[in-house]
């Protein structure tokens, strides 16, 4: 079907469902399906190899509305986890070998339970990853939330698209980045990303345009420079993550008539020994309700985990789920173009 035919009118984009369906109608003759580009290179489709992270999404409250964002979350949002499904959730950790909880959003920390939901999985012994804009950590009613996640030990996974103010501004809004600065700042004041400090911070860079990201190792020694000489700022690791062509994104690239262009690049990225690492193979995501899904992408587009297999964290198995299959469709090509990408980063050096 014709591109511009299946332009948007209204907003189908904030379905899910009907999202999966546009992407996969683009797709059509003009994208291979992602399990033929396996066979092709004599790959198995992939199973998972154990569930180590759980990553929550706690909600599509956002303080901001970036231009790429795959979970088209924003400050008009509803949508937020309750208590009683974080204690579902806990529930599993008390038992299972989930050894690590990613948590994100929107911005996770608005959820009005989030402080308490992270003090019981540190309880629980587990590690915590935060996925933070940054610019919560200066907003009003959040700025005692550096030292919280100082005295928790919480991780940092913090968005930083560009070292390059206008950037920066560009992909997340007018004064993103002068706020992230002053954010990341007081992180470092609390001992996050020091060199001799268990307090972890890293950064993610995701490209402003149709393009994939460089080289991660590159990218970081130049944001390591320009952030240290410029700010003051130090960091532990940076991630290089490819744009998902999936919601605020895949939105972006029909409008600028990008689309086939896109894909095109994902698919003569294709690299087979990505594919491996793809972090569906370690973690499982559960969104707001406490449904489950095989990563945060999978989510956005309301597929769920294989349909032989608990559908809600309250039914949760461990044997069953360490192996499952996984579900892949063609915004599967953003995690293995090139040199792979996850939530943690490229998947290859
Ligand atoms: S990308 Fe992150 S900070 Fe930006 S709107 Fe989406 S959830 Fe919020
Ligand atoms: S999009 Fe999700 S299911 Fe597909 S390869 Fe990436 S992590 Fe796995």
């Amino acid at each position: 079907m014709p591109l511009q035919s299946l332009q948007r009118q209204g907003n189908p984009l904030a379905d899910a469902a009907n999202q999966l369906l546009i992407l996969e109608q683009l797709g059509e003759g003009v994208v291979p399906f992602f399990h033929q580009t396996l066979e092709e290179h004599g790959l198995p489709a992939p199973t998972a190899q154990a569930v180590e992270t759980l990553q929550i999404n706690l909600g599509k409250l956002c303080n901001q509305t970036c231009r790429h964002c795959h979970v088209d979350a924003g400050p008009d949002r509803r949508e937020i986890m309750s208590r009683d499904t974080m204690e579902q959730c806990l529930d599993v950790l008390t038992w299972s070998n989930i050894r690590s909880v990613d948590l994100t959003g929107g911005a996770p920390e608005m959820n009005p339970d989030f402080e308490w939901f992270v003090a019981e999985i540190r309880r629980l012994d587990r590690h915590v990853i935060d996925r933070c804009n940054l610019t919560i950590l200066t907003s009003p009613a959040y700025t005692h939330l550096s030292d919280f996640f100082a005295e928790h030990k919480v991780e940092i996974v913090a968005s930083l698209p560009c070292y390059l103010e206008e950037n920066c501004d560009s992909q997340r809004g007018d004064g993103v980045f002068q706020r992230s600065i002053d954010a990341l700042r007081l992180l470092n004041e609390r001992g996050y990303g020091k060199p001799s400090s268990e307090l972890r911070l890293n950064l993610v860079y995701n490209p402003v345009g149709a393009t994939l990201p460089p080289d991660q190792q590159k990218l970081a020694k130049a944001y390591r420079e320009q952030l240290r000489d410029r700010f003051g700022i130090e960091f532990n690791e940076l991630f290089t993550i490819t744009n998902m062509p999936i919601s605020r994104f895949l939105d972006d690239l029909q409008r600028s008539h990008q689309y086939e262009q896109y894909m095109e690049l994902l698919v003569t990225a294709f690299n087979p020994q990505a594919v491996e690492g793809v972090m569906c193979r370690s973690t499982l995501s559960i969104d707001w309700k406490g449904y489950l899904y095989d990563c945060d992408f999978n989510q956005m587009l309301n597929l769920r985990v294989d349909l032989s297999l608990a559908q809600h964290i309250s039914e949760y198995d461990e044997a069953s789920f360490a192996r499952r299959p996984i579900r892949t469709g063609r915004h599967c090509y953003g995690c293995t173009a090139g040199a792979g990408s996850s939530c943690q980063g490229a998947l290859l050096s």
